[in-house]
């Protein structure tokens, strides 16, 4: 599909925000709040936040909530009633203000839940959803997206990807799915028809930190490596790193009853946790962090690119952001590129 590239007036974003909210359109946008940035329910435009580098948590909520109640049982005399979600009924909803960093991870969270098994809710609510990208303007020293295939004008994964001309600047709109172009249609007037400029010099500078070909070779030849202890030492185990993360995919089901009813729900999980491996004989495959922490950089720098020719990681920073042991992954992955073996 050609791209089409629309002006979209400063002041007109309001609105389209506007003109989406009459549509019953949900609007996901991001909020400060508390010194965080974080996607909510927008009721009005001017709660949204625009001066972030990045969001502090990923948008992948929306189509993987972090606890999601999938279904509720119940046992009467008639016998086991499931009732599940109605995936007929998802609400349409507008991703808004999403880094281009956070929509190309849509794409590898999406080849994690359609590998072997075909996730039939992560895919239902993906499809209600259109993901609005806004371009970076700025970065700091945590971004790496260059350094896995990613730029801050990077088009995948949104359906339309607005970028801002200048600091006060009216904004280039890349109409780039079918999703973006039903939004058009319903605002025409607000995409006007325009020779634009290419936003390339309106872009943050990041620049490439390590070459993730020669990292993930090398990783082949790593799993016996010391550098896993010695990065890991200071790890809490927390899992915040996967928390954040718009790629990081791990989850739990637990069911939780009520004597002759009860639910079944999932939940976000960490493989840096040291009960994600635990089997019930006591036998733990990952007993130590170290273990933990090699999983963590193996799955996204080998074992991805390998299974599903995708990176586990789009170099969005959060995870370094997060930490709270000041463990950075940017400095992790320089590092074993320059160790050797
Ligand atoms: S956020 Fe930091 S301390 Fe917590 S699990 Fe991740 S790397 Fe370890
Ligand atoms: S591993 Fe860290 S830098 Fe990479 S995508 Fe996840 S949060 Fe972002």
């Amino acid at each position: 599909m050609n791209i089409d590239k629309r002006l979209v007036r400063r002041d007109s974003l309001e609105k389209l925000f506007d003109i989406l909210k009459q549509n019953s359109k949900k609007i996901y946008a991001p909020f400060l709040k508390n010194g965080k940035t974080t996607f909510r329910d927008a009721e009005s435009f001017a709660m949204i936040s625009t001066g972030h580098i990045q969001t502090t948590e990923s948008s992948k909520d929306i189509a993987f909530p972090r606890t999601e109640k999938i279904l509720d049982y119940s046992k009467g005399k008639d016998g086991l009633v499931v009732k599940g979600i109605d995936l007929e009924n998802l609400p349409g909803v507008i991703l808004w203000g999403v880094r281009p960093c956070d929509a190309v991870g849509i794409g590898a969270l999406s080849s994690i839940f359609n590998w072997d098994y075909k996730d039939e809710i992560y895919n239902s609510r993906l499809l209600q959803v259109t993901v609005f990208g806004f371009s970076c303007n700025k970065s700091d020293e945590y971004c790496f997206c260059t350094s896995v295939g990613g730029t801050p004008g990077n088009t995948a994964g949104s359906d339309i990807l607005f970028t801002r001309m200048g600091e006060d600047g009216d904004y280039l709109a890349e109409i780039l799915t079918d999703k973006g172009i039903t939004v058009v249609l319903m605002a025409p007037d607000l995409f006007e028809k325009s020779e634009i400029a290419e936003k390339e010099k309106f872009l943050a500078v990041v620049p490439v930190r390590f070459n993730n070909k020669e990292i993930s070779e090398k990783l082949d030849k790593f799993f016996e490596s010391k550098v896993w202890n010695d990065q890991s030492l200071i790890c809490l185990g927390c899992g915040a790193c996967a928390y954040v993360c718009p790629t990081c995919a791990c989850f739990d089901i637990q069911d939780e009853a009520h004597g002759k009813s009860g639910s079944r729900i999932r939940c976000w999980d960490s493989c840096g946790f040291s009960h994600f491996t635990l089997h019930t004989s006591g036998h733990n495959p990952r007993a130590i962090q170290s273990a933990r922490w090699r999983q963590r950089i193996m799955h996204k720098f080998s074992y991805m690119p390998e299974r599903l020719s995708v990176f586990g990681c789009t170099g969005c920073g959060r995870c370094s952001r997060a930490c709270p042991a000041d463990m950075n992954i940017l400095e992790n992955l320089i590092s074993i590129q320059e160790v050797t073996l």
